[in-house]
C-alpha cells in the first residue's frame, strides 16, 4: 500500500520539533556520540515520593477501571481547591476536565470551539504545537511577534490590531515556552482590559510553568474578574510536579466549555488513566509553598539560568533577554545565520541546530519552529556541569563559522 493514503489532514500537519531534536539526539545516542540533550523541555528532576506513592497505592486498591470521562470527581474537586488555594479562583468541579497531559486539553478546547477559517491570535515566540493545533482543528493562526527588544511580550495594542470579525480565541502562556518571559500583574491588565472589549473571544490562558517562577508568585489572566467569564485556563502537573510521564492535564473554564471538552474527550480518549489521576490528587492537594520537592527544584533551577546567562555572554554576537520562570533560555543568534561551516551555509536557525547538534554534539530547538526564526532555545532542566560543557561546546562550534 502507498502512502497516498494519509489524508490532507495529517499531510498538513508539522512534527513537533521539540520531539523531532530530541529523536535525533537519542538516534546520536544509540550510536555511542556522547551527546547532551537540552531540546526536551522536562524537568530532569523526578517525581516527589509521596506522589509516585499514591500512584502505585491506587494500583494496590484496584482503581483500575474505566474512570469517568471528565476525571474522576475527587479530582476534579482538588483541582478546584488549588485553584483557589493558589490563585483566589473559584471554580466548581463540574468546569474542569482532566485530559491526558496540557497538549491534550489544548486540542481538546480548539477541536470544540473552531469552524473552518476560524481565527486563533497566537503571541510569538509560541509554543510549537500551538500554531498546528489550530490548523488540525480547521482554524487559523494569527501570529502576532514579540522581539528580545520588548522581553517577547506582545503589547496590548498588537492583539487589538490584530483582532478581527473571525477572531474566536486568544492563546496565551505565561511563563512562557521557549522564552520564559513572565508578563508582569500591570501588562496582564492591559491584555484583559482589551480583551473585555470582546466578550466573544476565547481566551485560552496557558499556566502550565506557573510553579516555575523565579520571581514570586503566579499572576493568573483568570484573576481579572472582566474576563473571568471568557477564559479558560489550561494547567497540569508535568512541569511544576515533575510529572510529564504520567500525561496528566486539565482545564476550567466555562461549563459550557468543559461539558464540550467531555463530549468530544468522550468519544475519542474516555477518561485519562486512573493510576494517574490518583498521582495527580495527591499532587495538586500538595501546597507549593509547602513543598519541599518544588523549592529544591526551582532554587535549582534559577542557579542554572544564572549560570547559563553568564556563560552565554562570552559567546560572541549572542543577544538573550533575562527570563524570569520556566527553564529555558532563548538567545538570537542572528549574528551567525549566513556565515559557512566549511561546506554549507546556515541559511537559518534549523540549519544552525543541525550544525550544532552534529558538530558540538548539543541538541537545541531552533526558533523557527516557535515563529522565531532569529533564535533557538536552550533548556537548562539539566546539571550545572552539562551546561557549562554544552556552553564551552557551543562556543568552540560557532567560533568555526565563517
Ligand atoms: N504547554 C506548554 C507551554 C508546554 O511547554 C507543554 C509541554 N510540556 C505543554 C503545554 C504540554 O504539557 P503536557 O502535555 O506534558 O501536560
Ligand atoms: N513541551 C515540551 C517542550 O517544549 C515537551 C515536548 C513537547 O511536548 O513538545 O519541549
Amino acid at each position: 500500500m502507498k502512502n497516498s493514503i494519509l489524508s490532507d489532514r495529517i499531510l498538513n500537519l508539522g512534527e513537533s520539533a521539540t520531539l523531532e531534536m530530541t529523536r535525533l539526539s537519542r538516534e546520536l545516542k544509540a550510536k555511542g556520540v556522547d551527546v547532551i540533550t537540552l531540546s526536551i523541555g522536562e524537568p530532569d528532576f523526578d517525581t516527589p515520593q509521596h506522589v509516585k506513592d499514591a500512584g502505585k497505592q491506587a494500583i494496590d486498591d484496584n482503581i483500575t477501571h474505566y474512570p469517568p470521562v471528565p476525571g474522576f470527581l475527587e479530582l476534579r474537586e482538588a483541582i478546584a481547591q488549588k485553584l483557589k488555594r493558589d490563585n483566589g479562583l473559584d471554580y466548581n468541579a463540574n468546569q474542569i476536565v482532566v485530559s491526558t497531559g496540557a497538549k491534550h486539553s489544548l486540542i481538546n478546547i480548539f477541536m470544540c470551539i473552531l469552524n473552518d477559517g476560524d481565527e486563533v491570535i497566537i503571541p510569538a515566540p509560541y509554543w510549537v504545537s500551538y500554531p498546528e493545533m489550530v490548523k488540525l482543528s480547521g482554524g487559523n493562526p494569527v501570529v502576532i511577534d514579540a522581539g528580545i527588544e520588548n522581553d517577547f511580550k506582545v503589547s496590548p495594542k498588537q492583539l487589538e490590531d490584530a483582532i478581527t470579525e473571525k477572531t474566536k480565541a486568544f492563546l496565551f502562556n505565561s511563563p512562557s515556552n521557549p522564552t520564559g518571559s513572565v508578563y508582569t500583574r500591570d501588562e496582564l491588565k492591559a491584555i484583559a482590559d482589551v480583551l473585555a472589549r470582546y466578550p466573544d473571544i476565547l481566551i485560552v490562558a496557558d499556566e502550565i510553568y506557573e510553579y516555575i517562577n523565579f520571581d514570586g508568585v503566579h499572576e493568573s489572566l483568570a484573576s481579572f474578574d472582566e474576563i473571568k467569564d471568557q477564559i479558560v485556563i489550561v494547567n497540569g502537573v508535568s512541569k511544576g510536579m515533575a510529572m510529564t510521564g504520567w500525561r496528566i492535564g486539565y482545564i476550567a473554564g466555562p461549563k459550557f466549555i468543559a461539558d464540550a471538552c467531555t463530549k468530544i474527550q468522550g468519544q475519542y480518549t474516555s477518561g485519562t488513566g486512573t493510576i494517574s489521576q490518583m498521582a495527580a490528587l495527591e499532587a495538586v492537594k500538595t501546597d507549593p509553598k509547602k513543598s519541599k520537592d518544588l523549592k529544591i527544584m526551582v532554587s535549582a533551577f534559577k542557579e542554572r539560568r544564572d549560570l547559563l546567562i553568564d556563560l552565554v555572554k562570552d559567546i560572541p554576537g549572542l543577544k538573550s533577554n533575562i527570563p524570569n520562570g520556566a527553564f529555558y533560555l532563548f538567545p538570537d543568534v542572528s549574528y551567525y545565520l549566513g556565515r559557512y561551516d566549511g561546506e554549507n551555509k546556515i541559511n537559518n536557525s534549523t540549519d544552525l541546530c543541525m550544525y550544532l547538534l552534529n558538530d558540538a554534539h548539543v541538541a537545541l530547538v531552533p526558533g523557527d519552529a516557535f515563529g522565531s526564526p532569529d533564535c533557538i532555545r536552550i533548556s537548562y532542566a539539566t546539571s550545572k556541569d552539562l551546561i557549562a560543557e554544552a556552553v564551552h561546546r557551543i562556543k568552540v562550534a560557532l567560533a568555526k563559522l565563517k
